[in-house]
């Protein structure tokens, strides 16, 4: 490829919508142009990256077993009613109507579509197991759109979908996938983690995250470095927190005004935060009231509080008027005294607690020498983890202090099981001759994610640094002086000895000053760059730079294949 002819348009200037440094370089490097908010064209140089990662992404899914297909972005409104996801998945899911006004959806995910392919097609166990993927553009009307490729509305996405006879297959297909990823990330040259994750939405049993470390990702992790032990922070487990026991002292309401956070009324009371129990009130779809309680020093976690509470698929900010129908006071709740019908839930935590300090339920008070198990219903509540991991939390594996770091998700393991197989009835014949569902799982990688996630980890001052495997090109060849005749063909041979050796390169006989030219190179981020000058040529050398390291490598004209060859196994 010439880069006289390739289409990246690179600007000099630091877009100024960008926030992250990945979406900034990918803007300026010409890697990508928005259309709408949350959705991209990809230029011809993001286009090769992507393609990159796809046939890494293919080769270890047909390595595993699968095999690609290419399933419809329209999916029909009937398939989203009968797994029940129509109503459930929200706001998210862009819907359209057909000129008959048939509604459809445009494909988030695809388990409706894959498991009513294969409930009429796969009869016998004797089929099983099967894997089978795609590769395509998914549709998530995302409510915060943003940070480039990393959350958009239109993105690609592999998605691999499992069929086995049973547990034991299903765990089986897991395994291989996730080996899978732990390769194709690996080969991606990107530093990541597989951390334990909750399932979201799309339900079932267990679940990894594959989560590229970088401080400015969205998810949160909890690690160990004790033991292997990683989980996202809404999915890490706590073990409950005991204190010593203290004699029960009894229950009294004292009137604390104007203390309607737990930061005031414990400098009201003088009293240490642990000492103090902190209520976030809840509403879920149905207008339900949830109550949640931990310690002062502690904060909810949201998904846990919807895996403890049957039914709650949502949680929203309580109304106050709800709250007072049931008998509270905004800014002063405790379970004491809260009407029946209320759900309840405390942390595990709070149960352990001796005289400690909590609403009264009432404006301005609060109870003191609360102890929670002798004046809390235990019939009326829900008692679970429902707090968020913070560092120093010990390891629920090996009890070491946890630590925290942050990380994008670039792709995500599921197990199903037969949650979507139930409710669309697809079964199959076991070798009993009996009826069973199959158990599926679910395996998805972003693509354009994964692309920026590695520029995200990969860059400096100067532009993107990619790894070999990623790089648009992985070497760059420049002529100084494109109308030096001499410098132009000496370079249009290496550029011809490069491409009869495989290597992806590119050459820039742009009639640019020299300047210029190294400015894009660095900026785009080819691995190496061959410069062709006038002291090369006297020399009869060649001048190779590494972009990652900035290191320049001088050989004699009739080493530098082999060099280069070397050079780029290490990159
Ligand atoms: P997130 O929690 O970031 O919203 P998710 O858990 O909903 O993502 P999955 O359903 O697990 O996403 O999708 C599989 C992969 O698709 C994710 O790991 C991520 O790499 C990618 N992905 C999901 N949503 C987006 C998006 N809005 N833009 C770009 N990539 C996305
Ligand atoms: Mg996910």
């Amino acid at each position: 490829m010439r880069a006289s002819q390739l289409y990246a348009p690179t600007l000099r200037e630091m877009p100024a919508e960008a926030e992250l440094v990945s979406h900034k370089l990918m803007l300026r490097a010409g890697l990508v142009r928005k259309i709408a908010g949350g959705i991209y064209t990809y230029l011809p140089l993001a286009w090769r990256t992507i393609k990159k990662i796809e046939q890494i992404i293919r080769e270890e899914m047909d390595a595993k077993g699968g095999q690609e297909i290419m399933m419809p972005i329209m999916q029909p409104a009937e398939l989203w009613l009968e797994s029940g996801r129509w109503n459930v998945y929200g706001a998210e899911l862009m819907r359209l109507k057909d000129r008959h006004d048939r509604p459809f959806a445009l494909g988030p995910t695809h388990e409706e579509i894959v498991t009513s392919l294969v409930r009429d097609e796969v009869r016998s166990y004797k089929q099983l197991p099967l894997m089978l993927y795609q590769i395509q553009n998914k549709y998530r009307d995302e409510i915060r759109p943003r940070f480039g490729l990393m959350r958009s509305r239109e993105f690609i996405m592999k998605d691999l979908y499992s069929f086995d006879k049973d547990v034991d297959g299903l765990n089986a297909s897991y395994e291989k996938m996730f080996d899978a990823y732990t390769r194709i990330f690996t080969r991606c040259g990107l530093k990541f983690r597989p951390v334990e994750a909750d399932n979201g939405a799309i339900g079932g049993g267990h679940s990894h995250e594959f989560t590229v470390l970088a401080p400015s990702g969205e998810s949160s992790i909890a690690y160990c470095e004790a033991c292997e032990y990683a989980a996202s922070d809404e999915k890490a487990e706590l073990k409950v927190i005991t204190v010593d026991a203290e004699e029960m002292k009894p229950l009294e309401k004292v009137h604390t005004p104007g203390t309607h956070t737990i930061e005031l009324v414990k400098d009201y009371l003088n009293v240490p935060i642990e000492k103090t129990i902190k209520a976030v009130a809840f509403q879920d779809d149905d207008g339900r009231l949830i109550l949640a309680f931990v310690r002062g020093d502690h904060e909810v976690n949201e998904i846990k509080i919807l895996n403890a509470v049957d039914g709650a698929l949502h949680l929203h900010m309580a109304d106050e008027a709800a709250i007072v129908d049931a008998g509270g006071s905004a800014g002063f709740m405790s379970p004491i005294g809260i009407k029946d019908g209320t759900v309840i839930v405390v942390d595990a935590s709070v149960m352990e607690m001796y005289n400690a300090v909590a609403g009264a339920n009432e404006t301005d008070h609060h109870f003191i020498n609360v102890n929670p198990r002798r004046d809390f219903d235990r019939e009326k509540l829900i008692v679970a983890d429902i707090r968020m991991v913070r560092e120093g939390d010990p390891c629920p594996h090996c009890g070491a202090p946890l630590k925290m770091t942050r990380g994008i998700e670039v792709g995500q393991v599921f197990t199903l099981g037969d949650k979507y197989s139930k409710a669309l009835n697809a079964s199959f014949l076991d070798e009993n001759g009996r009826e069973k569902f199959f158990e599926m799982g679910c395996y998805g990688i972003g693509v354009g994610r994964t692309m920026q996630a590695a520029i995200e980890q990969s860059n400096d001052e100067n532009g993107i640094i990619w790894s070999r495997a990623l790089a648009p090109f992985e070497v760059v060849v420049v002529p100084v002086n494109v109308k030096n005749a001499e410098q132009l063909s000496a370079a249009e041979k290496i550029y011809e000895e490069l491409r009869a050796e495989h290597v992806d390169v590119l050459i820039d006989d742009r009639s640019e000053r020299a300047g210029v030219k190294f400015t894009d190179c660095d900026l785009i981020g080819y691995p190496l760059r061959i410069t062709i000058g006038p002291k090369a040529l006297k020399d009869g050398t060649v001048e190779i730079k590494i972009r990652r390291t900035g290191e320049l490598v001088t050989v004699v004209r009739e080493k530098y294949l082999s060099t280069v060859l070397e050079l780029l196994k290490g990159l």
